[in-house]
């Protein structure tokens, strides 16, 4: 028989399970801790102490309560002393970002990235560089104690390995490994598919708060996707699941990227968009997407028609989605979100017709609510997911 977990144990989980609380929620009072955990004042009281000797958190006494009696201490996340770096590697930017501690971006950098085949150094170079300019600017008693980077790419489980993606030239590029490489931080680089993060991203910070099932669509010169089942993130045997764009949805449609014909984001990718749209041109990405769904709104009936058609087959991938998965919630991300507000009667008909009604009747269709942030948003929090497993150990780490 196995034994239960030792003290030692429940106090780690405690300690992990407290940090996330202030991580997530933001500065929360002792008393609202002791509720919202189960646990009693004392131990809470001991959590506190922890987590503030070990720098991750301070106490404070809160502003104003307007109650009477003695206010109860908030505890809040030390943002400006912890913190991770995030990476995000879309189809056309390249962003990093000083992320810290409770989600607050601290400091960022951006650039434009060419589309097209690409060596794995013109990705790490710019990266690494921002990385050490915002990390030449941080205060001596700062500590980073993660680094994780979102990429537009099928990523292998565990190795960081790319295997897949849009205009690699190459597969198998070993990213995570160089980028750790070239950071020489003492940190491994963690890499997560960009879909799957901005997917958590939602669930953890943004529109799906409080959602246990949900999927996001992310449409960038693809279609990703993220599929959350009861708070986890599937991942599929190897982690290349939720890759619903890759769906046929028309199998005498258009050819996809990917070799087949007909998948959902042949027929209602940004390509699928522009060109039935009659705008396919030099100008792609989300502009030009934006272009359309306006044109539309101006009463442009060739982008009406355009995006009436694209949202049928949207439709069409939701509603398989829904049959499969019974989300609670779709969230439509990326380049998706401006085609899914410019054909949601579309969407709607579709799921309603081809969705089975008791999976349909709850469903909720709903725009990312970080933007054009989930995949970095995404990022930080993968960075971050050690030290809100065992805060104490990896500050050990960390300050090692
Ligand atoms: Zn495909």
């Amino acid at each position: 028989m196995r034994a239960g977990p030792s003290q030692e144990e429940i106090r780690r989980h405690n300690l992990g399970a407290l940090l996330r609380h202030v991580h997530l929620g933001g500065p929360t009072s002792r008393a609202e801790l002791t509720s919202r955990m189960g646990l009693n004042r004392s131990t809470i009281m001991a959590l506190t102490a922890d987590l503030t000797a070990a720098g991750l958190v301070r106490e404070e006494l809160p502003r104003e309560t307007g109650r009477a009696g003695r206010p109860s201490l908030v505890v809040r996340p030390e943002s400006a002393r912890v913190y991770v770096f995030a990476l995000d590697v879309g189809v056309d930017r390249l962003v990093a970002a000083r992320v810290g501690l409770g989600g607050t971006i601290l400091d960022r950098r951006e650039t434009v990235r060419p589309r097209g085949p690409f060596s794995l150094d013109e990705i790490v170079g710019p990266l690494a560089g921002f990385a050490r300019q915002m990390h030449r600017r941080t205060r001596p008693d700062t500590v980073c104690v993660g680094v994780a980077a979102a990429f537009s790419g099928g990523v292998g489980r565990g190795d960081g390995i790319i295997r897949f993606g849009p205009n690699m030239g190459s597969t198998d590029v070993p990213f995570a490994e160089e980028m750790t490489r070239r950071l020489a931080l003492g940190l491994p680089v963690k890499v997560g598919n960009d879909a799957n993060l901005a997917a958590l991203a939602e669930h953890t910070r943004g529109v799906g708060v409080g959602c246990r099932d949900l999927i996001y669509l992310h449409g960038d010169v693809g279609i990703g996707g993220g599929v959350i089942v009861n708070g986890q993130l599937l991942g599929g045997h190897q982690g290349f699941g939720g890759e619903v764009g890759h769906m046929v949805v028309n199998p005498r449609g258009r050819p996809c990227g990917c070799g087949s014909l007909g998948c959902l984001e042949a027929e209602a990718g940004e390509r699928a968009v522009l060109e039935t749209a009659g705008r396919l041109g030099p100008e792609m990405g989300r502009d030009a997407v934006r272009a359309v769904v306006d044109a539309a709104d101006r009463g442009d009936v060739v982008a009406q028609a355009a995006l009436s058609r694209v949202g049928d087959w949207l439709g069409l991938g939701v509603a398989n989605l829904v049959n499969i998965f019974n989300p609670e919630m779709v969230i439509f991300g990326g380049m998706l979100r401006e085609v899914y507000l410019g054909s949601a009667a579309q969407v709607r008909s579709r799921v309603a017709v081809d969705a089975l009604p008791p999976s349909r009747g709850a469903l909720r269709l709903r725009t990312s609510a970080l933007g054009d942030d989930a995949t970095l948003v995404g990022a930080a929090e993968l960075a971050f997911a050690q030290v809100l497993a065992d805060p104490l150990d990896v500050l050990v780490r960390a300050g090692s």
